[in-house]
């Protein structure tokens, strides 16, 4: 019995001392904010424990908010959208003797509308200053987009900051401290990771610009506003802009209508690089109804940012499903650009997703969670670039077989000669040229002798050898410039640039005569040779006309064969 007993009371009191341990505990970790020891040593704050309230109501004055119970935090704080005003308590004490000066750094404080700082020394307020971005006699405090103030402590004097920060739509910032020198160098390389960023997308919009002026290729057009909206919106939103051109306050709301432009042209993108228009109407049809919202919202934005800003997230919601969708289907159908356009746009959608989780509060303040929708589109623009290059190396491929076509279709296959339709479209290409620079054009028709007879006496395909034999001598004795062309079976074509008749009559007789001395084997012994007949014409300068330049050369072969063949004749009136 005693025994039970003992052990009841042991319990009761082993539960008491529990409850109470706990007690203490959760009592110390709702208020307690550790305090910050300045020895003489270097001050490089940048991850300390603070304490943050919410002023739900917005309206609370400085001595409303003092008394009030923080929660302890770490530096950086990330609360969404229903924490517009939030205040910081910061607990600091010199360790020295002599007197000390640190800097408290607010580096996203261009993203504020308001940001205050209280000193209280003793529970008496001492020392009140005030930043209001869109009032310039009050920035003094602002260093381009960061907020340093400085702050003074007597010998082992303690003092509690109290950071007001007032955001536009959603609240997130770090504070950190420094002593003098750290101060200076955290402020000298604050934006060089962003600047690295935006250079990178700047390299891409130059090259796409002039891809397109090129190849007056939209997709390419496209591509470099999405990159312009993209690395715009990351100069704003991180704080380049700010820190270049001093720009912040309620003036750079309307620039954040960059992040409705940027989807607007992934999605023209998309529509032109997988020709939805005409290969794929479904997916055309869901790309036109989310680009339609899109527009309906930035021309919105135009007049209201902030309720358009409001519906920004939903939005870009149904694009990205839109999107993945579209995506996954094209992929389905075997469009080799999809796995490109999946992977680029998935790592997008993921950073982005981290964004929006850290933007709402619910992930933890970092540099990636931060940056999340800039390493989104770094990311994303790196992988298009694929999806440009293969665009381009397939077209250029398109490009060279269709030219190949082209030189199939206008060339003859025994001799490789150009054929006589060619010939009629390249030869008034030439006179034209000639006409305009006033020089002299011939012509000579050749024909090969008595060929039915070769035919007959030796075979068809001794004849097709014969053909290409006088192909061949006609391109070794000609000049770049001429065209040459099989004209019929066993006719051919030379018209001749810059050439007076009576030279073309010297090509032509070189040509005869290198025939005339030529044979052709048949069989181990036996060969044959065989002639030709020219007739050679210039064309007339006063009217240039290819029909009528060639019937004065075929009158002159009929003469050269009247003659008695072998010969060349060269026109004459
Ligand atoms: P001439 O000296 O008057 O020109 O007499 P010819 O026998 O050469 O007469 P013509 O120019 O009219 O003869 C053309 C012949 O060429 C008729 C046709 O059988 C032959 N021919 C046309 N194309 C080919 C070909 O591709 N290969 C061969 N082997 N013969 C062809
Ligand atoms: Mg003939
Ligand atoms: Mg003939």
């Amino acid at each position: 019995m005693i025994c039970i007993r003992s052990h009841a009371v042991i319990s009761f009191l082993l539960i008491l001392c529990v409850c109470l341990f706990s007690r203490a505990s959760f009592a110390t970790n709702q208020a307690q904010i550790p305090t910050q020891i300045i020895s003489n040593d270097t001050v490089k704050l940048e991850s300390f424990r603070m304490g943050y309230f919410v002023d739900k109501t917005e309206a609370m004055t400085f001595a409303d908010v003092q008394p009030q119970t923080f929660i302890p935090s770490a530096n950086g704080l990330s609360l969404g959208t229903t924490s517009k005003v939030t205040w910081v308590k910061i607990e600091l004490e010199n360790a020295n003797t002599s007197p000390i000066k640190v800097y408290l750094h607010h580096p996203y404080a261009y993203h504020n509308s308001k940001v205050e700082l209280y000193e209280v020394v003793d529970g008496q307020l001492t020392r009140a200053r005030l930043l209001d971005m869109d009032d310039k006699t009050t920035l003094q405090w602002m260093y381009r987009g960061s907020a340093v103030f400085d702050i003074e402590l007597q010998g082992w004097q303690h003092k509690t900051l109290f950071v007001k920060s007032q955001a536009f739509s959603h609240q997130w910032f770090k504070l950190n401290l420094y002593d003098e020198n750290q101060s200076k160098r955290a402020l000298l390389g604050l934006y060089t990771d962003i600047a690295l960023l935006v250079g990178m997308i700047l390299a891409l919009i130059i090259y796409n610009f002039l891809l397109f002026f090129s190849s007056r290729l939209r997709e390419h057009f496209f591509y470099a506003c999405y990159l312009v909206s993209g690395g715009f919106w990351i100069a704003l939103s991180y704080g380049l802009l700010a820190d270049l051109f001093d720009v912040y306050g309620s003036i750079t709301l309307k620039w954040h209508l960059s992040l409705v432009s940027m989807p607007i042209f992934i999605l023209l993108f998309m529509i032109n690089i997988f020709e939805t228009k005409k290969k794929y109407p479904v997916e055309h049809w869901a790309l036109l109804s989310i680009l339609t919202l899109l527009i309906g919202e930035f021309i919105y934005g135009l007049f209201d940012i902030v309720t358009a800003l409001k519906y920004s997230s939903t939005l870009a919601a149904i694009m990205m499903l839109v999107t993945l969708c579209v995506t996954l289907s094209m992929l389905v159908r075997k469009q080799s650009i999809a796995l490109f356009f999946l992977l680029g746009h998935g790592l997008f959608i993921g950073f982005s997703g981290l964004a929006v989780l850290f933007y709402k509060g619910k992930v933890p303040f970092n540099y990636v969670n931060s940056h999340g929708v800039g390493i989104g589109i770094v990311l994303e623009a790196l992988v298009l670039a694929l999806i440009i290059a293969y665009r381009i190396r397939s077209l250029e491929s398109l490009k060279a077989s269709q030219a190949d076509l082209q030189l199939l279709a206008s060339t003859d296959p025994l001799t490789q000669l150009f054929n006589r339709r060619h010939f009629s479209l390249a030869a008034n290409q030439l006179l034209e040229q000639a006409a305009q620079a006033q020089q002299p054009v011939s012509i000579a028709m050749i024909d090969i002798d008595h060929f039915k007879v070769i035919n007959d006496t030796y075979g068809h395909a001794l004849g097709d050898k014969s053909i290409k034999q006088v192909a061949d001598v006609i391109r070794s004795q000609c000049r770049h410039e001429d065209l040459l062309a099989r004209y019929g079976g066993e006719e051919f074509v030379i018209m001749m640039p810059d050439t007076f008749g009576q030279e073309g009559f010297s090509l032509s007789e070189r040509i005869r005569q290198t025939i005339e001395t030529m044979t052709l084997k048949i069989g181990r012994e036996q060969s044959v040779s065989f002639t030709i007949s020219v007739g050679i014409a210039e064309v007339d300068a006063a009217d240039p006309d290819l029909h009528d330049a060639i019937n004065r050369a075929d009158k002159a072969l009929y003469q050269a064969k009247n003659n008695g063949r072998n010969q060349s004749q060269l026109f004459t009136e």
